[in-house]
This record gives structure tokens, C-alpha cells and sequence, in this order.
């Protein structure tokens, strides 16, 4: 049987990330995916949100989105744009790039780090055992992990076969989404009626002074709510055909579809992302509605803060119990994504009433206070783990700085690229001294001139130096003395190589 330290089920944006995290680490991991190509049918996720540009740039990729997609100001809550521009970020904006140009680019960095996938093969089954799972695949192949990951999307077999509750709320609504020629000219842009929102666009974009501007041909995306939450199994043209007309008076001649599919907003997230070996990230561990593009973004951003703690308990540095900090640190983050989706759901049913206090809610948020913690929910740039009291920065996202070092200038997410941790000193050279993590920690003595600041919190009291975690979150702070800094090395990093 061929066995793996770590074997992941999808390779979507999640397990694909998943998978590069576990390679640069050095770890034994493949994935198996359904689909016989990377090819997805439909465009369906839009973009990058500010955050995981950033986490993209700390491991040296994200110029391969940059290039290839259009930047702008993408955060919104419920139909309200909220403009980060002045956020102190390197990555200021969101970018446009459907979802089959990210995952090919991931599947390309991901090829470069030599990871194995088993394309065109499914996972049927599995069972788990003290020391790991054997995987059973179609075609009556078995695998054997260490480690199990379910990057298998919403109708996750996982998360079902593991036995792990999926709670939540039921579809209120549902939307026909597709990708079809059409014989005449349906006018682009947005619709509400009665029925809710409804729109038709082009795959072919560029953005120009802020706005979204459509080329003039190729296919259209269609995107039409249904009278009555739609049933399971896949819509057909003529769904789409009524649907149309029943919004439209006319079907504008659609015709050769590309992609037809369905979404709702159903809200179901799993009780526990871990169950002994078996672990849940992305869409198999949450679903809701699309609305504020946050999917595909979550699923990256779990597997980044799943990576470097997975690869560790793979390489024997710490013990299985990091693993927990998975579920405590994920679980409220996508929880606050389930919140906002289903009050952005709500916030779009067409009736007077709910126009009014979406109106309301658009114009707090356009006062500044409220437009920056909205924006930095939105955009993931405000993410706090709770490591306990201290710091502001304890928890939250390491800021890119330009850092002045002996061998020259040097910008703090270039330290991650290898998704190995830093402690980073700021005050006196050499006042460290972390022999006994010096196989796992890198110890950089640099100078910073400039202020903290955070997103949306504003400024921050200086620190003399910090810990970083391979995923950019801050785990200590130093405040001219050393006070944790053992303590919170051995909780991240392992016990020290002499004990
Ligand atoms: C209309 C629409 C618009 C969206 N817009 C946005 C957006 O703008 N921004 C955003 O962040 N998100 C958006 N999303 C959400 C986003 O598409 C998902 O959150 C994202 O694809 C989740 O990634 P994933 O890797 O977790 O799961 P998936 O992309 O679902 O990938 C799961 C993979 O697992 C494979 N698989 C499943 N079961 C098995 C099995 N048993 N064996 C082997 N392989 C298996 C599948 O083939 C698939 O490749 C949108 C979604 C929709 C529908």
C-alpha cells in the first residue's frame, strides 16, 4: 500500500494551499482529486481579498495573482463598497481573478514543490486507527496517512464519513448561476425586484477608474434568483430559460452553456475541524452564501494556519494537542463569516422595509469607523487569535515593515517564504539568545524607524521584538524584557532540543 505522512481529499484552492504549506515544510503529502484536470467548469469565486493577497506574499506568490488578475477596491458589505486604500498594508485593495486562474496558478507552485496528486481518482471511504488511516480510493486503490485532511468541499465525504455534525441553517433562497451565450443583447449591470438581485456580466473585464467596464463579447455570466429555494441536483438550460423569462419576459436567446450550477445560502459549519487523524478546512468545514466573496479566501486562510502545526506534529517537533489550536483559532473566524453572510443575506430581500435599513446600514457605513472595522472584516486584514492578554499585536497579523539588517534592507514577509518562524529583535543586537530552537526558529536582529500601525485599530505601541509564526500571526511580544518568550517558544515551536 503506498503511504503518505499526510494525504489530502481536494485539490480546490484549499487543499492546494494546504498541500504547498505541507511541502515547504519538508512533509510526505499528497492529494487526491476528483477531477481529471485542474479545468473547473464555471468561473465561480471572484477574487483575493486584502489578507490573503498578504499571505500569498509571505511565501513570494503573490506577484504570479498580481500579474495576472485586476486589482481593486473589492470589500463590501451588502452591496455598500468600503474602500481600504488608506489601510497599512502593502496590498491596499482586492483582486479580480475567477477561481480557475487561482487554482491553476496554485497547482503550478504547488507542481514546483513536487507534490503527487492522484487526478482523476475519488476517495470512497476510510477508516482510522491509532497510528493513522487507510484511504480507500475509486478503482479499489488504498493509501495509507499519518494524517487525513477533508479539502473536499461542501457535500465533504470527510466531514460526513468521520461523523462530524454539520449545523446550521437551511437554504432561505437560491440563485441560478451560469456561463452561456446569448443570441440578443441583455443589458449588464444589476436588477432588484421583487424576487431579489439578478445579473448579467461578461467573464472579459478590466476595471477602470474603480469601475468594472465589460468587453463587448464573449460569454455572459448570468446570475438570476429562483422564485423558491431550487432543489438538490444540477439546474438544467431550461431552469435557466424560465427563470429568465420569469424575471426578464425574455431568455435573450441563451443558448451553448459553458457552466449552469446553483447556489444558496444555506449556513452549516462543522462542530469540530479535527476528529483523532482526521481534519476538516475550507468549504468542507463551512458553507454560506457568496455574498462578500469570503469562501474560497477562508478556505486558503485555514489552510495556512493548519500547515505549519500539521507539519510539525507529522515531523515529531510538537505534540498532537498543537492541532487543537486549529479548531480554536479557525472555528470563530469562519463562524464570523456564517454571521455576516447571513445578515448580508437578509439585508438583500427586496421588500421596503429591509431597503430601508439596508439603506441605514450604508449610511453608517460610510463613516469612518464603521467603514474601517467593516472593511478589515471584509477584506480578513483583522483577524485576532485569542493568545491571551498582552500586546495588541499578540494574535494578529505581523505587519509587512521595511527592515533595516547587517546584510541590507529587508521586508519582513520575505523572512517567511519558507514558512519557518522568526523572532525578530529590534532592540540591541545579540540580546538573544534561542540556541536550543536554532534548528526551528530564525533569528534575525534588525532596526525599524517607522510607526505600527494595525488595521483599523490604528497605531501601536512599538515592541522590541517579536515572534512570528510561519502563518504571519504575532505568538509573543517583547517589551525589553524576555518575560514568555520560553514558554511561548515551547507552546508554538516544540520543547527546546535539549529537554
Ligand atoms: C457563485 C459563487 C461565487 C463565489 N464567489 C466567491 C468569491 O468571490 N470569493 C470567495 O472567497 N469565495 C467565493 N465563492 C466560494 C468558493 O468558490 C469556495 O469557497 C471555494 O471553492 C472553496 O474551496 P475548497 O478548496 O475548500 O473547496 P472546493 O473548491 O469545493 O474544492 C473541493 C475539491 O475536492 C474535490 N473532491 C470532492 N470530493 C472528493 C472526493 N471524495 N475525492 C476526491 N476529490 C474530491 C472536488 O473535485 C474539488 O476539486 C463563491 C462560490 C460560488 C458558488
Amino acid at each position: 500500500m503506498t503511504e503518505h505522512s499526510v494525504v489530502i481529499v481536494g485539490g480546490g484552492p484549499t487543499g492546494l494551499m494546504l498541500a504547498g504549506e505541507l511541502a515547504l515544510a519538508g512533509v510526505d503529502v499528497a492529494i487526491v482529486e476528483r477531477r481529471a484536470s485542474q479545468d473547473l467548469a464555471g468561473s465561480r469565486a471572484g477574487g483575493l481579498h486584502s489578507r490573503t493577497i498578504e499571505v500569498l506574499d509571505l511565501r513570494g506568490i503573490a506577484d504570479r495573482f498580481l500579474s495576472e488578475g485586476q486589482v481593486a477596491q473589492v470589500a463590501a458589505f451588502a452591496g455598500t463598497p468600503l474602500d481600504i486604500s488608506d489601510f497599512p498594508t502593502r496590498h491596499p485593495y482586492g483582486l479580480g481573478l475567477w477561481q480557475n486562474h487561482i487554482e491553476r496558478i496554485l497547482a503550478g507552485w504547488v507542481g514546483e514543490l513536487a507534490v503527487p496528486i492522484y487526478r482523476g481518482r475519488e476517495v470512497t471511504g476510510f477508516a482510522q486507527d491509532d497510528n493513522g488511516v487507510d484511504v480507500e480510493l475509486s478503482e479499489g486503490q488504498s493509501l495509507r496517512a499519518e494524517y487525513l485532511v477533508g479539502c473536499d468541499g461542501g457535500r465533504s465525504l470527510v466531514r460526513k464519513e468521520a461523523g462530524i455534525e454539520f449545523p446550521g441553517w437551511d437554504p432561505t433562497t437560491s440563485s441560478l448561476i451560469a456561463e452561456a451565450e446569448m443570441a440578443e443583447e441583455p443589458e449588464l449591470g444589476i436588477r432588484r425586484d421583487a424576487r431579489g438581485i439578478h445579473s448579467f456580466g461578461r467573464l472579459e473585464y478590466e476595471i477602470r477608474d474603480g469601475e468594472v467596464v465589460y468587453l463587448d463579447e464573449g460569454p455572459v455570466r448570468i446570475m438570476v434568483t429562483e422564485e423558491h429555494p431550487g432543489p438538490a441536483g444540477e439546474p438544467t438550460l431550461r431552469d435557466l430559460s424560465e427563470a429568465l423569462i420569469a424575471v426578464y419576459g425574455t431568455d435573450y436567446g441563451i443558448h451553448s452553456p459553458t457552466w449552469i450550477s446553483r447556489f444558496t445560502d444555506m449556513t452549516r459549519q462543522a462542530a469540530a475541524y479535527l476528529d483523532r487523524r482526521v481534519l476538516l478546512a475550507g468549504d468542507a468545514a463551512h458553507v454560506h452564501a457568496p455574498d462578500g466573496g469570503q469562501g474560497l479566501n477562508t478556505g486558503v486562510q485555514d489552510a495556512v494556519n493548519l500547515g505549519w502545526k500539521l507539519a510539525q506534529v507529522v515531523n515529531r517537533t510538537s505534540p498532537e494537542s498543537l492541532l487543537d489550536t486549529y479548531h480554536a483559532e479557525r472555528h470563530p473566524v469562519a463562524a464570523r463569516v456564517l454571521r455576516n453572510t447571513m445578515a448580508q443575506v437578509a439585508l438583500r430581500r427586496p421588500e421596503a422595509r429591509t431597503k430601508a435599513l439596508r439603506d441605514t446600514m450604508s449610511d453608517l457605513l460610510s463613516m469612518d469607523e464603521p467603514r474601517r472595522r467593516f472593511a478589515a472584516m471584509m477584506s480578513g486584514l483583522d483577524i485576532h487569535y485569542d493568545l491571551g492578554e498582552g500586546h495588541s499585536l499578540l494574535g494578529r497579523r505581523m505587519p509587512d515593515l521595511d527592515l533595516v539588517t547587517a546584510n541590507g534592507p529587508l521586508r519582513v514577509f520575505t523572512l517567511l517564504h519558507d514558512a519557518r518562524p522568526v523572532l525578530l529583535n529590534l532592540g540591541e543586537p545579540g540580546g538573544f539568545d534561542i540556541t536550543l530552537w536554532a534548528d526551528r526558529v530564525q533569528l534575525i536582529d534588525a532596526k525599524y524607524v517607522g510607526t505600527w500601525e494595525l488595521p483599523a485599530l490604528g497605531a501601536v505601541t512599538a515592541p522590541t521584538a517579536v515572534l512570528i509564526r510561519p502563518d504571519g500571526y504575532v505568538a509573543w511580544v517583547g517589551d525589553l524584557t524576555q518575560q514568555g518568550l520560553a514558554d511561548a517558544l515551547t507552546t508554538w515551536f516544540g520543547s527546546p532540543i535539549a529537554a
